[in-house]
């Protein structure tokens, strides 16, 4: 039944769904520790992390408890204004404590990364409004981010397959070079200079579009799904500086950095910046239930804080601070904290990284090699080295699915494979990840 189901009546998610219907989905039936298992019983590596947020792996008992707990003890009530739940105020005092180095003072909860990025770009804008400066209403973000797909999340995206079957979107939505040496329009290849060359350009759209119109930047520490792009040690400094002397807000999508994934407990910390607000999910609660959070500094709160009745906030989600939600997040925290899960983050992703560019010695379709930073790394893939000829489809999923055979699951977006294993991962298991990818890459 379900293999003869699969896609007929469900609509996989960034799917094309004839081409789902041609080649049905790998249906995934049950993962323990940082395996999963399908629906013929082969059991490998989840190089992926289900998608970049299962930090803690399949097995956590005390997060299980904890969401078993609060569906008997309170399995839903609203907590829109006039409500709210026992979880979600201890759940918010969790999430504050653990950005507080990042001058995070506020939270406020959502049902995913998506929803925080959108909860993000609207309070930033009314944040302005309240300021007496309704003009800043465009946003600023780089090419190749992801930002998820809510209008305002596809407006900010920086990859056109994201946008274009949706225009309009939302407009006064400029978007920067990516910091990405291997490709960009200036050709430098130098990523400490590529940095002042883009922030030149943030100089440049600011000065043309005028500093009173711009109400906030929106990035990524570290570019996940555009291909783990690195920024330069100076890029994200450079770019807090810009934000401040023309009065812009920073919003870091810590969606994918956030919680220990990035090697620190977030992606801003490792360039020592403090963002104005901060979106958040995935790692949140480690994939064992959807949220996910935007939080506001001390800066920003106080402006809300302090204001009439225009600052109310009107903006929710039904399931904002869902009370099983809430008590996944104190769990999945206190976890995260117990386990210490940055370092292994860090010394891990270091293996990964390591290997995968002794794999690049070996195999010519391999173009480039990012990481470096954590558990997430990126292969980009190419038919040619010397010209960069990104490779094409099919061998991109032959190389795939030889990797699964051969016992890991990477991902494969557009020419690039993407890992993000869980942070609980042993070195082992990193080990069975490259040894599969070099037998995909030997056999595809
Ligand atoms: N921002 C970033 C940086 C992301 O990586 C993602 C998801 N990959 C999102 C936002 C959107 O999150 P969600 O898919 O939970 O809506």
């Amino acid at each position: 039944f379900l293999k003869e189901h699969n896609a007929r009546q469900l609509w996989h998610p960034m799917a094309h769904p004839g081409e789902a219907q041609a080649h049905p989905p790998r249906i995934i039936t049950g993962a323990e520790g940082v395996n999963i298992t399908d629906i013929d019983g082969h059991s490998v590596v989840d190089a992926v992390g289900g998608l970049w947020c299962v930090n803690l792996g399949y097995s956590n008992d005390l997060v299980k408890e904890a969401i078993a707990k609060q569906l008997y003890d309170l399995p839903y009530y609203s907590a829109f204004a006039g409500t709210t739940n026992p979880p979600a105020i201890e759940a918010a005092h969790a999430v504050q404590e653990f950005f507080a180095d990042d001058g995070m003072e506020r939270v406020f909860f959502t049902s995913g990364g998506s929803d925080s990025v959108e909860t993000c770009l609207r309070l930033s804008r009314q944040y302005h409004r309240l300021r007496g400066e309704p003009t800043r209403t465009k946003f600023i973000s780089l090419k190749k981010g992801y930002h998820g797909t809510h209008f305002g999340g596809a407006s900010v995206n920086g990859n056109n397959r994201f946008r274009v079957n949706y225009e309009p979107l939302l407009p006064g939505c400029f978007h920067l070079p990516a910091p990405y040496p291997y490709r960009n329009p200036f050709n430098e290849t130098d990523p400490a200079q590529l940095a002042q060359l883009i922030a030149q350009a943030f100089e440049d759209e600011i000065a043309f579009q005028g500093a009173n119109t711009i109400a906030a930047l929106i990035m990524e520490p570290i570019l996940g799904a555009g291909g783990v792009l690195v920024p330069d040690q100076s890029f994200m400094p450079m770019m807090r500086e810009i934000c401040d002397r023309h009065g812009i807000l920073l919003i870091s999508d810590e969606v994918i950095t956030g919680f220990g994934r990035s090697g620190d407990w977030s992606g801003a910390r490792h360039w020592g910046v403090k963002p104005d607000m901060m979106s958040t999910a995935k790692g949140i609660t480690s994939g064992y239930f959807p949220v996910g959070a935007a939080l506001m500094s001390g800066k920003v709160a106080e402006v809300f804080e302090g204001s009439t009745a225009d600052g109310t906030i009107s903006h929710g989600y039904t399931y904002s601070a869902h009370p099983v939600g809430a008590a996944a997040v104190t769990a999945c925290l206190s976890e995260t904290l117990r386990l210490n899960l940055h370092d292994n983050a860090a010394e891990r992703g270091t293996q990964l990284y390591d290997g995968l560019r002794r794999l690049s010695e070996k195999h010519d379709l391999i173009g480039d090699v990012r990481g470096g930073h954590g558990l997430m790394s990126g292969l980009e893939l190419v038919s040619d080295r010397a010209k960069k000829t990104p490779l094409d489809a099919a061998t991109v999923k032959r190389i795939h699915d030889a990797t699964y055979d051969a016992g890991a699951m990477v991902r494969a977006s557009g020419h690039n494979i993407l890992m993000s294993p869980p942070l609980t991962i042993s070195e082992a298991e990193i080990d069975t990840i490259l040894t599969a990818l070099d037998a995909g890459f030997a056999k595809a």
